[in-house]
């Protein structure tokens, strides 16, 4: 028997993961139907996007430019704006699937509102587990409802775990590339130049992300998102360099048996697994030649050059809003160093003063979060 087609809200449909998970619906035979799509500002691509996949609505978040597209476009498509927005087409019944591809903090209360209303997530909004992993993972266990991660290094784990007893798993181990500056040396960090950071050698993705790549924040938070995915002890998730990103994570096992899951980097193959998990489905794509990769390395990773790699362990031994503290700090200095407000090093250093200067609430609430949140926003802007 053929199976109906899921209905799928794409939240940040014209970002990076937005734009690959509409590439995998596109050769999906209609066995994925767009049925909404938001953007931030991008109103001239999602345009397009409308006129391709006919989705029921969008939700343009800027105001403003909600209002030229409700007049040019709101015969033939719902047009929704602001936060509420997202909470709204998140909630409707035509919805099965909501891939979370928007970036940063914003991600959270979609998140919390689209497990409330019982809907799958595939979850490529990381910071959404960072700030809040406990909150979130009761509530998916409370709905009965499932969150799928997207993010390359996780749905690797989730692979490998299959088919396994949690309790024979003694070590997960996640890849990094290692980002742009992983052979420069530290007396050079003073020069690194935004254009500099922004050219990730394997991964073609956001500006945010990009950035995080760079400082290994991205893998700091990975860290912290693998602790809520998959219930091991920080020390027992580790990260090693391997700067072929070949190998995107592993899972070591009680008899010392290591399983791997590998591919050329594509974001388009783990969003599309966590459309089709636990099965899989056929995706056409370049496919790995060994004989022409020639060589995998792998090194341990400079925490002393990467500092925000060590901030986001601490941030996880400290817990409560401690992650969200440093998430939140991360996201303002990272915004100030893509406006050239501050240098790159700088970026660890105004983490570890949001995490170290402020008060750490222990078991917070959500409310108690978006108060860290915005009080750790305040505290980093009045440093820059
Ligand atoms: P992008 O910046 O490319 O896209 C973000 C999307 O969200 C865009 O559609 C953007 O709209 C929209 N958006 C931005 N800010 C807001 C906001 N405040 N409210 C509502 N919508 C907003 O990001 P990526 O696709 O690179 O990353 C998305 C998430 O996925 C991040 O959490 C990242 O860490 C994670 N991720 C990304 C990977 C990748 O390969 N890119 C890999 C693994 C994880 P607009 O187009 O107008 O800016």
């Amino acid at each position: 028997m053929t199976k109906p087609p899921k209905n799928i809200a794409i939240l940040g449909a014209t970002g990076s993961i937005g734009r690959s998970s509409l590439e995998v619906i596109r050769s999906s035979a209609g066995r994925f139907i767009p049925t909404y799509l938001t953007t931030n500002r991008n109103t001239e691509l999602l345009a397009r996007q409308v006129d391709e996949f006919h989705p029921k609505g969008v939700v343009v978040l800027d105001n403003a430019r909600a209002k030229g597209f409700h007049s040019s476009h709101s015969k033939r498509v719902e047009v929704h704006t602001g936060p509420e927005g997202l909470l709204e087409v998140v909630s409707r019944d035509d919805v099965d699937v909501v891939i979370n591809a928007l970036v940063g903090f914003a991600g959270l209360k979609p998140t919390v509102q689209a497990i409330k209303h019982g809907k799958s997530v595939a979850l490529a909004n990381k910071e959404t587990l960072v700030v809040a992993g406990e909150i979130i993972t009761a509530l998916v266990k409370e709905q009965k409802t499932s969150l799928i991660p997207i993010d390359s290094e996780h749905s690797a784990i989730l692979q490998c775990m299959l088919g396994e007893e949690r309790k024979n798993i003694s070590r997960i181990i996640l890849t990094a590339s290692g980002g742009p500056f992983l052979n420069y040396p530290l007396e050079d960090f003073p020069n690194i130049t935004v254009e500099q950071a922004l050219s990730h050698p394997t991964w073609k993705m956001g500006k945010k992300i990009t950035i995080d790549s760079a400082t290994l924040m991205n893998k700091g938070l990975e860290v912290i998102e693998a602790y809520w995915l998959f219930h091991l002890d920080p020390g027992n998730i580790e990260v090693v360099i391997h700067p072929q990103s070949i190998i995107h994570s592993m899972v070591e096992f009680v008899d010392g048996s290591v399983k791997a899951q590998l591919g050329l980097p594509d974001m388009k193959v783990p969003i599309q697994y966590a459309l089709t998990y636990p099965s899989r489905q056929a995706l056409n794509g370049v496919r790995v030649d060994f004989p022409k990769l020639q060589q995998m390395t792998f090194f341990k990773p400079d925490r002393e050059k990467f500092r925000c790699l060590q901030l986001a362990y601490d941030a996880l031994e400290l817990g409560g809003t401690a992650p969200a503290l440093l998430n939140a700090a991360n996201e303002i200095a990272v915004e100030a160093f893509l406006n050239k407000k501050i240098a790159f090093q700088q970026i660890p250093e105004l983490i570890q003063r949001a995490i170290t200067e402020q008060r750490v609430q222990k078991m917070p609430s959500l409310d108690d979060i978006m108060e860290a949140d915005r009080s750790a926003r305040d505290f980093v802007r009045k440093l820059i």
